[in-house]
């Protein structure tokens, strides 16, 4: 009896002990990380989502067709596009790295892009074959590393959206810049940019790449006749420089220090 006693109890433990470490395998790494939960969660499993994506590259389309006819010159067009978040969907890795409960490393960005996994964005791959249709060149230009090259080429065929080598401008990290200008500038020596779509300004213009305590609200009004037109924004709550400016480029200070400088920002 005391020993089928012991069998019931030892039972209940290791039952309780799994519960609770099945709790903590899908808790945050934080609590203070839970802002990057839902907006993970947003990004990847809200038809909203889906929806801004959608109607943002039918919006580059109407754009692209409008730009293309309007263009006098005799360089070759071009598009050019960002990678993560533009038309790779890379919300498995913050995903995985909440799970894993590990906060971001270059270490763990390496292993998740080495898996090549990444989904196409809603819209993206239709896009780029409407864009090869028109005629007009597609080139990516991202911040991912040069040792990338192998597997973004392979990935982006794979989801769709194949292209070669020269059309994929990559961050050299001997530059010391991730500031996109040099590789713009490669572009336009050859042909003229007529559309640029991106999830962070900075693919956009560099003016948006170090934003000082102003965040660079005003300066994103200032252009508001460009969006839509010259330039497609596609929503990423996740991460970005958005996201740097509000925490002063300070990055690495506890999350919940960061939370409150979020906090003291906000109009209430
Ligand atoms: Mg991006």
């Amino acid at each position: 009896m005391k020993l089928i006693k012991c069998a019931i109890g030892s039972i209940a433990l290791i039952a309780i002990m799994a519960s609770c470490c099945q709790k903590q395998a899908t808790e945050p790494t934080d609590p203070d990380m839970k802002h990057l939960l839902l907006a993970t969660a947003w990004f990847q499993q809200s038809a909203e989502m889906r929806a801004c994506y959608y109607q943002s590259y039918n919006m580059a389309k109407l754009a692209l067709k409008d730009n293309l006819q309007n263009y006098k010159g005799t360089k070759p067009a071009a598009v050019v596009l960002d990678i993560d978040e533009t038309v790779l969907d890379n919300s498995p890795f913050e995903a995985k790295l909440m799970a894993d409960r590990h906060n971001y490393s270059d270490s763990a960005w390496m292993a998740w892009s080495a898996r090549e996994e990444a989904l196409a964005l809603p819209g993206a791959a239709e896009f780029i074959a409407y864009a090869r249709e028109l005629g007009v060149e597609v080139f990516f230009i991202s911040n991912r590393i040069l040792e990338e090259r192998d597997r973004t080429l392979r990935n982006l065929a794979a989801a769709g959206m194949a292209v070669d080598s020269a059309h994929l401008l990559l961050y050299d990290l001997s530059k010391k810049t991730s500031c996109k200008d040099e590789r713009r500038n490669a572009v336009s020596a050859t042909h003229e940019i007529i559309l640029f779509v991106g999830d962070n300004l900075g693919d956009y213009t560099s003016l948006f790449d170090r934003r000082d305590s102003t965040l660079a609200l005003r300066l994103a009004d200032s252009l508001h006749n460009d969006f839509g037109r010259k330039f497609i924004m596609l929503p990423n709550p996740m991460y970005g420089e958005w996201e740097n400016a509000i925490y002063n480029h300070s990055y690495k200070l506890p999350m919940a220090e960061k939370n409150r400088m979020m906090l003291g920002l906000l109009r209430k």
